[in-house]
């Protein structure tokens, strides 16, 4: 998933016997494209210009200066899940269900599900049929009824029965952002009238690239969002939306999923990821 490996293998000299190149010779059109390439890989404009002028700038060691950069540019909040109620919010379709599961089978503890997503009869369906598959209680009410009765009905139960963690899968398809934050807004609330909310994850697509930036501001100000699960970075996406969206909104990603399956998924190691954009 290196997004610099052709910028950084033009300039590497590969040769065991050649001398060591002291100061890296990059030309304007060099620069250029790298520009070009990681505008292309969803990083964005603001945090691509930021990049290479922090690589223009040092002569000597552009690289490090772009990983430096790179390095500063990732959140420094924790990246570990804080165990008990758990509100796993996003868009429908990038992958928030699927994502309740692996997270439920990850998480240590016994955990307990909240089919909240009550506007989609087949999330409640998806997410009872994956905790038949994992082992895993899925809470849910009868079709059409009111998410934040669930979502009660599940924290009276989290509280009664002293399970470690419940994670709740909220509506993703509501009118406008207004519904949303309203919708979010009471699922939170009628929650915290048993226990705090200790976690609420945002579920972004890497494939929907500069969307994703929408959607997180839309999810931003709708509820206070402590972590962000990436989904689908098995595909062609090489995941610079991640960079964006920790650059712009300084919340750590803190899960990846990368296939359908219930493995496929795991925490998000920021030293590892930035190894792999730099090939
Ligand atoms: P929701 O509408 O946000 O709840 O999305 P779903 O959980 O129903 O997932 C939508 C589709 O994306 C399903 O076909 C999932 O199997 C698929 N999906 C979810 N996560 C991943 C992932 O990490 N990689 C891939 N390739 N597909 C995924």
């Amino acid at each position: 998933m290196s997004l610099f490996k052709k910028f950084v293998d033009k300039f590497t000299n590969k040769s065991e016997n050649a001398a060591p190149i002291k100061e890296i010779e990059i030309k304007e059109s060099d620069w250029d494209e790298l520009t070009t390439d990681l505008i292309q890989s969803d990083l964005g404009r603001e945090l691509t210009n930021e990049l290479v002028a922090a690589g223009k700038r040092s002569k000597e060691k552009p690289f490090q200066a772009i990983k430096s950069k790179l390095e500063e540019t990732l959140s420094k909040k924790s990246r570990e899940t804080n165990s008990g109620i758990i509100l796993v919010v996003g868009v429908n379709g990038t992958g928030k269900t699927t994502s309740v599961a692996k997270l439920a089978n990850k998480l240590p503890g016994k955990t307990v599900l909240a089919a909240a997503d009550t506007f989609r009869a087949a999330a409640v369906e998806q997410l009872n049929t994956w905790g038949q598959r994992i082992g895993v209680e899925v809470i849910s009410g009868p079709a059409n009824s009111d998410p934040s009765a669930v979502a009660f009905d599940a924290s009276k139960k989290f509280i009664e029965t002293g399970v470690d963690n419940l994670i709740v899968d909220t509506a993703g398809r509501l009118h406008n952002k207004a519904d949303l934050m309203a919708e979010l807004g009471k699922v939170r609330r009628v929650i915290e009238k048993s226990a705090p909310v200790s976690e609420v994850l945002l579920v972004i697509d890497a494939t929907t690239g500069q969307n994703g930036l929408a959607q997180a501001q839309v999810f931003t100000e709708a509820v206070e969002v402590t972590g962000i699960i990436l989904t689908k970075l098995d595909g062609s996406a090489r995941g610079g939306i991640a960079l964006a969206i920790e650059h712009k909104f300084d919340i750590p990603i803190k899960w990846v999923g990368t296939g359908e399956g219930v493995d496929d998924f795991a925490p998000f190691d920021a030293q590892s990821y930035l190894s792999g954009l730099l090939g």
